[in-house]
């Protein structure tokens, strides 16, 4: 009976990723009360990037699927690389996705106190012990995965003296470096976590939240599983690389007789033509490669929220490229194709000329405006209509216009039709060019008063249909085109003499500026448009209503797909 499923109950069951197979199963055999708990743990050491907003989306919709709970945790144990200013654009980052830890918000700092105690009852139980060896000394003896390590000449301290050092290394009586504590596992365990790993190291820095109080710190891998047990975290989801710790994961826990959460790893995101290592990140905003973390190039959440991204595209896009066991690379533009299905339903169209030629309709009437009325969102007709003047002078693109268009060119040239977007058709009779540089400067046409869009009686057809803007009543605006930060599809590929600093797109930013319709005038930071036949784009923070500046969030089409060769 348990195998008749209706189909719709088929399909969801098949869809089942491998983590949420796992909590099934834990469920169904009422582990954990039947509870689900999650935690997002980042290291507030830099700024958050896609890669983590795919785990935030994982742990935060597990959360949610199951009727459990989620927790922020910050993992602040290393007081030399964290700061406030990153605990603060982390949780901003959070909740602009759109979760919720509601009054789950924790610090691994907070459980310094009981992590201090964990550490006594290793000892107390002779599985820990203070190792007086330098860092150096400590690396040398660890031996290599083939090779065994040799254990350390303070490995069999008394218990009592390794009780007293602990607390004066805590009561600051060393100084860095002097002393660790490290369990007491196994030497030559094949697996290198295993070789008695530091538990404690002492560190004179003061901590962005604990001040001076403590001048000893657990090491990541301390911290990090007490602190899941701690919060009675039922499964505790993390990247590939931690697979190999996960025998130290539950040693501690086992040894220390608390609470055991569930470990599970899954594929980090890797995307091309990205890079993902915090420590690059910095390093192009501290080169000023970039204009700060928030830089739209960068694939940082808030830089992807400046560039015109919707935490709803980015959720989309974190569900659409699921869970993976293995690595995996997924091509940028599955990003790139995510966030213009969203912004297609829901980014009002404008026109915008970013490369003008001027036309003029030598048989329009001189002083004649006409407010012609076009739908603001052909996806969406609750968005309503807009008017746009229209006018004896207008721009055009000029990549419009051909003099010798090739045959397929259903644009305009001399001689031919196109229409004008919600307008009229028109005639190009007559080209001006610039007597010094040949370069054309305006162009003549006419237009056929018959043809007026939505007039019953324009029934005549032509191929192309261009978008416009009246020359007086244009805004200009500072239009930023950002494009791909690397011309490499994979930029931390190592190759002879080379880093991914060689590999940065010297075309990511061309500044120009373009001249828009005028109901754009008012747009305020963070609304997006479409520019029709050109691609989306959005208010920067930076614009004001005497200078507004529009950010490139993505071309309409996938360019690269087919000029990726050229690079
Ligand atoms: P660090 O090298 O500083 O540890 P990190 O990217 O792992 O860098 P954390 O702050 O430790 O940074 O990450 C928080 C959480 O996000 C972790 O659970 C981590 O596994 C997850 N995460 C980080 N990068 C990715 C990624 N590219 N894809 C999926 N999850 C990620
Ligand atoms: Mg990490």
């Amino acid at each position: 009976m348990e195998d008749k499923k209706n189909p719709e109950e088929e399909k969801t069951a098949r869809s089942l990723n491998f983590i949420e197979e796992i909590i099934q199963e834990d469920l169904r055999n009422t582990k954990n009360e039947g509870r689900v708990h999650t935690r997002f743990p980042p290291e507030p050491n830099g700024y958050l990037h896609i890669g983590h907003a795919k785990s935030i989306c994982l742990n935060f919709g597990l959360g949610k699927k199951y009727n459990g709970k989620t927790n922020l945790r910050f993992d602040d144990t290393n007081p030399v690389k964290e700061d406030v200013e990153y605990v603060d654009s982390i949780m901003e980052d959070v909740k602009w996705l759109g979760f919720d830890w509601e009054d789950r918000l924790f610090y691994a700092s907070d459980y310094f106190e009981q992590l201090y105690e964990y550490a006594t009852i290793l000892i107390r139980k002779g599985k820990a012990y203070v190792c007086d060896m330098t860092a150096e000394e400590i690396s040398d003896t660890r031996g290599t995965p083939t090779r065994p390590g040799k254990e350390s000449p303070f490995r069999n301290r008394a218990l009592e003296e390794n009780l007293e050092l602990f607390s004066r290394m805590r009561a600051g009586e060393f100084p860095d470096g002097a002393k660790v504590l490290r369990a007491k596992i196994d030497m030559v365990s094949p697996n290198m976590h295993m070789r008695d790993p530091i538990l404690y190291r002492i560190l004179h820095t003061p901590h962005h939240r604990t001040g001076d109080k403590w001048c000893i710190y657990p090491m990541y891998d301390f911290a990090h599983g007490q602190s899941d047990s701690i919060e009675r975290i039922t499964h505790s989801i993390c990247t590939l690389e931690f697979e190999v710790h996960r025998p130290l994961y539950d040693w501690f826990i086992r040894e220390i007789g608390i609470y055991a959460p569930r470990q599970i790893e899954f594929a980090r995101l890797n995307l091309s033509y990205t890079i993902m290592s915090k420590r690059k990140l910095l390093e192009l905003v501290q080169e000023k490669r970039v204009n700060g973390w928030d830089d739209p190039r960068m694939p940082t959440i808030c830089g992807l929220r400046r560039r015109g991204y919707t935490p709803e595209s980015i959720r989309n896009f974190a569900d659409t490229i699921g869970v993976a066991k293995r690595d995996n690379i997924i091509d940028v533009s599955l990003l790139e194709f995510c966030i213009r299905e969203d912004l297609n339903k829901r980014a009002n169209r404008v026109m915008a000329v970013l490369n003008p030629i001027k036309v003029i309709l030598d048989n329009y009437p001189e002083g004649l405006v006409e407010e012609m009325e076009t739908l603001n969102n052909p996806e969406d007709e609750s968005a309503g209509k807009r008017k746009v003047p229209f006018s004896k002078e207008i721009f055009i693109e000029r990549a419009d216009f051909m003099e010798n268009p090739p045959k397929k060119f259903f644009r305009l040239s001399p001689g031919g039709e196109v229409r004008l977007r919600s307008a009229y058709i028109i005639k190009c009779e007559s080209v001006v060019k610039d007597p010094v540089t040949g370069e054309i400067a305006e162009l003549h046409c006419t237009y056929d008063p018959l043809t007026k869009s939505g007039m019953s009686e324009s029934t005549r057809k032509v191929k192309g249909t261009l978008h416009w803007v009246s020359v007086k009543h244009a805004i200009p605006a500072e239009v930023r085109l950002y494009d791909r930060l690397f011309v490499k599809d994979d930029p931390d590929a190592t190759e002879e003499g080379k880093d991914y600093k060689d590999f940065l797109n010297p075309d990511s930013l061309k500044t120009i500026t373009a001249f828009i319709e005028p109901s754009a005038v008012n747009a305020l930071p963070g609304e997006k448009f479409q520019f029709e036949r050109i691609g989306y784009f959005c208010v920067d923070k930076d614009s004001v209503k005497d200078h507004l500046i529009m950010n490139r969030t993505v071309t309409l089409k996938d360019s690269w797909a087919k000029s990726e060769k050229s690079w």
